[in-house]
């Protein structure tokens, strides 16, 4: 805390890691000396920049740019852009550090990084943001490449945003470089599946929790909160898996369909006009709208908090157990507070914590990485398939540590194992580094 003053959701996320590896470092103890996990705890390179840009009044206008390139003991610095007005140097880090396990628990060749901006392009038109993105590249593209740091989307940055800036970055470059970026348009270096990963990838892992605990997807009836990409394609497998979605949020507020949600009206209102979730409840009569308020209140089967950083507290989790909840994957990253965890885990409820259940959007990256370094590129179903089989794995691996370490079922102790294992044991062979 004295090293890194004020960087609170780093804290955070550094702290659950701590508490979980307990009994793994009692039995691993070649990772106390040198220790790995103060190594593991300070990022490789921080890059802070300034970002100028013009808006369409002719204005001059300056935002602060973020690349936090944590670890690269399993591969490149890998993670997303997040443009948000909140975010700030804590964010990125703490960002940052569960991408490194994350992307360790994946199993492929991936180190972790993270960046952003706190520019917020809502209310922003396209120009503008075309404007802020090349701006951006302008200064990130010295220090990324396709084996030093791939970026790809978080908030605020989807497949328009990372047109801009792989345009950008093919300008100065002169290189038509695919692998420094993922998340690409499906015609120029883009792979299938990518879009969908995250929330298909989150729906997948839910069911694996499910499953291994002698339930199944069917009949449930589950609550997502948030209705940008990880929430859409949550919505859209949870559906097909034969589960009702009965509501989903931004930040002003969430609405209800007991009926299912209308993913297509979703799509429309958000993907395609960029617009509010209230709408859904002004173009559908048996729908309502509750601005603000917590969308948890919403009685449900399972939860997949797909919105931002702690939006689910005790108060919330509370309510979700007592409605009857028995499962609940991070679309998000760190959706759920430390008093929330604790309270899922004091009642038996399933929890799959996001390093885990939202990393098969990272994932499907490194499977774009593959088919550029190929010129390949696969189809919707083998890319899907394979994505369910890394899901799968990263299920499997998780509840068999947490088998190993002594709390069967516990798979924040199970991932965070694991993902700290493989990083840890690659940086003591790569030396002091
Ligand atoms: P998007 O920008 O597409 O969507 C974010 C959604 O969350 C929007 O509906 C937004 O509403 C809502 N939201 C944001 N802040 C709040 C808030 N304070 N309260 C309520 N709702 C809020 O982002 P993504 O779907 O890509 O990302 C969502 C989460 O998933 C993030 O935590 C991200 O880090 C994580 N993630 C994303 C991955 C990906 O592949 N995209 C991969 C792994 C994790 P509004 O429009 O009102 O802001």
């Amino acid at each position: 805390v004295r090293r890194n003053p004020g960087e609170t959701e780093f804290h955070q996320a550094v702290r659950e890691v701590v508490e979980s590896l307990v009994p793994v470092l009692e039995r691993h103890p070649e990772h106390l000396d040198p220790n790995a996990f103060e190594r593991i705890c300070e990022p490789e390179r921080q890059i802070i920049f300034r970002v100028p840009w013009q808006d369409d009044e002719g204005r001059w206008r300056l935002n602060r740019g973020f690349r936090v390139e944590f670890n690269s003991a399993l591969g490149p610095f890998k993670g997303g852009l997040r443009f948000h007005p909140s975010v700030y140097l804590g964010i990125v880090k703490f960002l940052g550090f569960e991408q490194v396990f994350k992307n360790a628990l994946t199993g492929m060749p991936l180190g972790g990084g993270k960046g952003g901006s706190d520019f917020d392009p809502k209310g922003r038109s396209p120009d503008e943001v075309m404007r802020f993105c090349q701006s951006f590249m302008t200064e990130l593209y010295r220090h990324i490449g396709e084996y030093t740091d791939v970026p790809a989307g978080d908030i605020g940055v989807g497949g328009r945003e990372i047109g801009y800036l792989f345009g950008q970055y093919k300008r100065i470059t002169n290189r038509h470089e695919s692998g420094v970026l993922t998340g690409k348009g499906l015609g120029w270096g883009g792979a299938v599946v990518r879009t969908e990963a995250t929330g298909y990838g989150a729906a997948y892992f839910t069911e694996e929790m499910l499953l291994s605990r002698g339930r199944s997807m069917g009949g449930q009836t589950a609550v997502v909160s948030g209705s940008g990409n990880v929430a859409i394609y949550a919505i859209q497998k949870l559906t097909q898996m034969g589960a009702t979605v009965v509501a989903c949020s931004d930040s002003d507020g969430y609405v209800v369909d007991e009926r299912g949600i209308d993913l297509e009206l979703v799509r429309e209102i958000k993907e395609s006009g960029r617009g509010r979730i209230s709408e859904y409840a002004d173009r559908v009569s048996h729908a309502h709208h509750v601005s603000g308020g917590s969308v948890w209140d919403v009685a449900c089967t399972v939860a997949i908090p797909s919105a931002t950083e702690n939006e689910l507290d005790g108060r919330a989790a509370t309510t979700l157990v007592r409605n009857g909840c028995i499962a609940v994957a991070e679309g998000a990253n760190m959706p759920s507070t430390r008093d929330a965890v604790k309270v899922f885990t004091e009642a038996g409820t399933a929890f799959g914590p996001g390093k885990a259940a939202n990393a098969g959007g990272v994932a499907t990256s490194a499977l774009e990485m593959q088919q550029n370094a190929a010129r390949d590129s696969w189809t919707f179903d083998r890319t899907e398939r394979r994505l369910h089989e890394i899901m799968r794995d990263i299920h499997a691996s998780c509840f068999e540590a947490a088998q190993e370490y002594g709390e069967p079922g516990n798979l924040v102790l199970g991932a965070n194992a694991v993902g700290f294992l493989r990083v840890a044991d690659a940086m003591n062979a790569q030396g002091l580094v």
